[in-house]
């Protein structure tokens, strides 16, 4: 152990270079000079990795990690904090400790079949629980321990959240929508492969009384789809304010866009932003997103993983989905996505959203200072829950982020986003312990969050 006089001599000089570096970021905090008191009570210790904790200061090397039950009682280095004898420990000497990831947008009743109307048909009825049970396994591996699920069945989704908080399911927090409120004409619900769980509306008080049954329902967010009106859409904000949910959901035109955004919907999924084909976004709404501190989930890997796989055609062979899948659906999936050019769900998006286009409007809304977040979309086509999370991060590195930025863009703001910054989205004593260990550094490689290798969610330890 290293003296105090010692350890302060090499502390200052390290901390002003790292308070320098830390200044240069853009919402980056430093050094306040508070430390955790050693707690009394521990049960579990993540010792000497690099904390990264999700506040975007400077990483703390020789971290160690104290918890207590399901909280972080202590977060210091090993000169300041004891692991008590007997406690569990979890050994993070050469890796980076980061809170848990929290994925904005996740899909649980799909797991990356090309075909979404043969997979509902086949799997939606009876066995709509154990493709869930699936999904929360695959996505707690993953590091994934908060996941936003936007239009799944409300009837399942209660008794898998129920299953996962006791323990008695390994799975992530799962914060849902319970459906999505639509105003479409009747043929395009009956088209819908979704429409089961989607709650279609044609007046302001239908709009309301939907968005009072997802809220009875244990709905965490409200998602709405295409077609509602102004009054529609400030019915259904009314009610989720009133219970301090956000709304998030799809957009139509610039106009419908335009309109969403003065209504106050909280969240705006996918990144064509009313764009349509056009390369940009209109400055209009550059300003309507900065001047209503509206969130947006861009979802770059939905829109380009049909590529990525054409280009690398060992994706179809992931070991990491093959060792989470049963063999039977397993062999379903792999079928359906021989040949990822021919998938009809990409038919638009190829031609409308190029990925250059996409890189373009990424740096506007960077520019621009607009709040964006980390969501996947994972489980549509090609889209597995075992690597849309990294795959979306390091997209948003390769756009022009930083590194540490993306980190807390999946992990303090998006809880910060879900109105559960208290409780989650950093390594900080008194929050719940959901944290991950990865063999590697995202700061220099985000491809390094492929290598979990611990997990901890309310305080359980998981080996993935
Ligand atoms: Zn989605």
């Amino acid at each position: 152990m290293i003296t105090t006089r010692l350890r302060t001599r090499l502390r200052f000089p390290l901390a002003a270079v790292l308070v320098a570096v830390a200044a240069a970021l853009p919402g980056a905090q430093t050094f306040d000079g508070q430390r955790d008191p050693q707690p009394a009570e521990v049960d579990l210790a993540i010792v000497g990795g690099l904390l990264i904790d999700g506040h975007e200061g400077p990483p703390l090397p020789g971290a160690v990690v104290l918890v207590e039950d399901n909280r972080i009682v202590a977060v210091g280095s090993r000169d300041e904090l004891t692991v008590p004898d007997g406690v569990e420990v979890v050994d993070a000497r050469g890796m980076t400790i980061l809170p848990g990831l929290i994925d904005a947008h996740v899909h649980l009743d799909i797991l990356g079949h090309s075909d979404y109307q043969h997979w509902h048909g086949r799997y939606r009825d009876g066995r709509y629980a154990e493709i869930m049970e699936i999904s929360t396994r695959q996505l707690l591996m993953s590091g994934v321990t908060t996941v936003v699920d936007l239009a799944g069945q409300p009837e399942a989704l209660g008794p898998l959240k129920d299953r996962i908080e006791s323990g008695d399911l390994p799975g992530p927090r799962v914060v849902a929508s319970m459906g999505w409120i639509t105003n479409w004409s009747d043929e395009q619900v009956a088209r819908h492969h979704r429409r089961s769980h989607t709650v279609n509306v044609r007046t302001v008080d239908e709009a309301r009384a939907a968005a009072r049954t997802a809220i009875a329902q244990g709905a965490g967010i409200i998602k709405v789809h295409t077609g509602l009106t102004e009054a529609q859409l400030r019915a259904v904000g009314e009610e989720a304010d009133a219970r301090g949910l956000r709304i998030t959901g799809h957009v139509g035109t610039r106009d419908d866009l335009l309109m969403r955004i003065r209504a106050g919907q909280d969240g705006i999924e996918h990144l064509s932003l009313g764009a349509g084909s056009s390369p940009a976004i209109a400055p209009e709404v550059l300003q309507g997103l900065v001047d209503h501190r509206t969130w947006v989930i861009p979802t770059l890997i939905q829109t380009t993983i049909q590529g990525r796989a054409v280009e690398w055609p060992d994706w179809r062979d992931n070991p990491r989905v093959r060792a989470l899948t049963p063999p039977a659906i397993w062999a379903d999936i792999r079928r359906s996505i021989e040949n990822p050019r021919r998938f009809g769900y990409f038919g638009g998006s190829l031609r409308v959203r190029r990925i250059d286009e996409m890189g373009a409007k990424l740096r506007q809304l960077r520019d621009a200072g607009v709040r964006v977040l980390v969501g996947t979309d994972s489980g549509t086509p090609l889209n597995f829950h075992t690597d849309a999370m990294w795959q979306e991060m390091d997209l948003m590195v390769s756009y022009g982020f930083f590194p540490m930025e993306v980190l807390a863009m999946a992990t303090r703001r998006n809880a910060e986003y879900l109105g559960r910054g208290d409780e989650l989205g950093t390594v900080t004593r008194g929050k719940l312990a959901d944290l991950i260990v990865v063999d590697g550094n995202p700061l220099l490689s985000m491809r390094d969050l492929r290598h979990v290798v611990t997990v901890v969610k309310d305080g359980r330890v998981y080996t993935p």
